[in-house]
């Protein structure tokens, strides 16, 4: 037995995989056609998603936001598990990422719980604030440029409830918050952002090491913050 945790082999995450992943699919085959793009490492791994699901039914979450659609991979997964009367707003600057997610939305006749925002994910979020939704979710997912992670998050930090909870994806980024010798401008920020939200009292946190590193920060209540 190990008391940290593993390095997981390529034999040990199939392991893995075999015995827990329950992707229905509809899932599948959204992630196989994601796969044939460029892009594709931007979409969430399965077991990512599946813990993602279990977070939202663990929660009873009802109303769901998420940062960064791309090709609407997570968002098929968290509206699975989100109520049949659920609702995740979706944010993304690309309407054409969207639409290849769109079908398999409907094919899993979730496609009436998300609400697809297209613009700077920014500007949907303060109109969000401006409109009064403050307090009104029960999770956001953040998952897009990470320049703007912080700035995401103060806003996640607003719309979610006391006890709502705030993913925040790849923040391990592949090992490279570790590498000095990278100072890409989103790695500079990834580490900023985590070393910020070490010390942030607002929240209660915990950083996983599933697929490129999931943060969790669950928002305290109104009297615990400072
Ligand atoms: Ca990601």
């Amino acid at each position: 037995m190990s008391n940290k945790t593993l390095n997981l082999t390529e034999p040990l995450y199939q392991y893995l995989l075999n015995h827990s992943l329950r992707e229905p699919d509809v899932m599948r085959q959204l992630r196989e056609t994601t796969a044939r793009l460029p892009e594709c490492n931007m979409q969430i791994a399965p077991e990512q998603a599946q813990f993602m699901q279990l977070l939202i039914r663990l929660g009873n979450a009802r109303l769901a936001i998420e940062i960064g659609t791309f090709t609407g991979y997570s968002a098929l997964a968290m509206a699975i598990a989100l109520p049949d009367n659920g609702q995740l707003v979706c944010c993304d600057l690309s309407q054409d990422w969207m639409e290849i997610g769109k079908p398999y939305w409907q094919t899993a006749g979730v496609a009436h719980k998300i609400d697809f925002h297209q613009g700077d994910a920014l500007n949907t979020l303060k109109k969000l604030v401006a409109d009064g939704k403050q307090e009104q979710f029960d999770l956001a997912f953040i998952d897009a440029d990470k320049e703007n992670y912080r700035h995401y998050y103060e806003y996640c930090l607003q719309l979610v409830k006391p006890g709502g909870l705030i993913l925040i994806d790849n923040t391990l980024w592949d090992g490279a918050v570790i590498d000095k010798k990278n100072q890409q401008r989103s790695t500079r920020a990834i580490r900023d952002f985590n070393t910020f939200v070490h010390t942030d009292p607002r929240i209660y946190l915990s950083q996983i090491p599933v697929a490129d590193g999931l943060t969790l920060a669950l928002r305290k209540s109104q009297l615990d913050t400072p």
